[in-house]
Parts: C-alpha cells; sequence; structure tokens
C-alpha cells in the first residue's frame, strides 16, 4: 500500500502521533476551573441550562466537564462535518439533522473541542441564535492561535496551543486517536 491510502485494520500511515501539546493531568486540572467559570457565567438564576456537545470531537471534554458543572442542566448534542476523512484543514461546516427544538428562552452552552478556522462554532452560533435562547455561551477545550480564531466570539477557553493539527482526548485522525489520554501533536510520517 502507497501514499496516504488508510492501512486495512489501523489508522492511515502518513502521519505519526508526536510530542504532547496538553497533558493528560493539565486537562483534569483545568475541567474543575473551567466548570467553575461556566456556573459562574450562567449567574444566581441560570434558565433552565442546555449543554450543546458537538459531536464527535467534544465528547470525551463534555462528558468530563459536566461531571463538575454544580447546577442542574440537559446535555443535548449537534453533528457537524467538517473534516472529512483524512483533510488536515477545515473544508466548512456542515449541520448533520436538526438542533434539539427547545432552545427558547433556555442558557445554552455550546461546548467543542477545538476551535480553528471558526467555521464550525459561527454555523452553530447562527442556527442557535435563530432559536431565540436567553443566552448563549460557547466553551472550546482548545483554541488555535489563528487569526480567523480570534474573530469568533468564545467566553470559555481550556488552552490556546499553536496552529498544529492535533489529535487525542476526543479529537481524531480519520476517526483514530480519540482515546489518547492527553493532546498530541500529528507530524507527517517518515517514509
Ligand atoms: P473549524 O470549523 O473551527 O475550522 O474547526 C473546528 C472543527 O474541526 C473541530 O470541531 C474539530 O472537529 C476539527 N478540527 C479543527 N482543528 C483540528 C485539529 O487540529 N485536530 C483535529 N483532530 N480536529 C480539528
Ligand atoms: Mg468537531
Amino acid at each position: 500500500m502507497s501514499g496516504s491510502a488508510a492501512q486495512a485494520g489501523g489508522p492511515p500511515a502518513d502521519m505519526r502521533v508526536d510530542r504532547v501539546l496538553v497533558s493528560a493531568e493539565q486537562i483534569a486540572a483545568r475541567m474543575p476551573v473551567m466548570a467553575k467559570e461556566i456556573a459562574a457565567g450562567l449567574g444566581p438564576a441560570p434558565k433552565d441550562p442546555v449543554l450543546l456537545a458537538v459531536m464527535t470531537g467534544a465528547l470525551i471534554f463534555a462528558a468530563d466537564l459536566i461531571r463538575h458543572l454544580p447546577v442542574p442542566l440537559r446535555l443535548e448534542l449537534a453533528t457537524v462535518s467538517s473534516y472529512p476523512g483524512t483533510a488536515t484543514s477545515s473544508q466548512g461546516a456542515r449541520l448533520k439533522g436538526e438542533l434539539p427544538p427547545d432552545l427558547e428562552g433556555r442558557d445554552v452552552i455550546l461546548v467543542d473541542d477545538i476551535l480553528d478556522s471558526g467555521r464550525t462554532l459561527r454555523l452553530l452560533q447562527a442556527s442557535i441564535r435563530e432559536h431565540a435562547p436567553a443566552s448563549l455561551r460557547t466553551c472550546v477545550l482548545l483554541r488555535k492561535l489563528t487569526e480567523s480564531a480570534k474573530g469568533v466570539p468564545c467566553e470559555h477557553v481550556g488552552f490556546d496551543i499553536p496552529d498544529v493539527f492535533v489529535v487525542g482526548y476526543g479529537l481524531d485522525y480519520d476517526g483514530y486517536y480519540r482515546n489518547l489520554p492527553a493532546v498530541h501533536a500529528m507530524v507527517p510520517a517518515r517514509v
């Protein structure tokens, strides 16, 4: 097999997992702090908060984060496709299916794994606003230090990272590596 074609039964061989950018310990320490910041942002009288997690990358982050949130809330999911297969730069975002129907009048916390070009979050923020929520806050585990990312409103950021492609802690490369406990940089494999 040659080029970037996937190996049968394994991750593509064209890229390899490299150094740790954010360790499991750093993530674990940040979760309760972020949760406190989010709870403080909701104020003393939250309006039936709903945490809307973007699949699939935010799955692990959202699961860890909500267990530190001391407020009654509901968990909902949104699915957006933006990095099909082995693409490592944003290909444009598309909402798959519908948003939960009952966002009106509620505090919405939008949770994603990473803010890169911002296409995904801009699309979701605009779609959520059409449902007239009481408030909308956005929360990401990672934000890349890019000009386009800086332009996207995002109230809660776990870690700012350099503009490199990363995997682990929910983030994938062609579906693989989501189960790594830390966030790693991916680099081209030497062939
Ligand atoms: P944006 O729309 O901001 O360009 O990209 C956001 C989405 O693209 C994220 O939800 C994530 O799924 C994916 N993405 C962006 N940067 C990376 C990256 O470095 N690694 C991985 N695995 N996914 C990324
Ligand atoms: Mg995503």
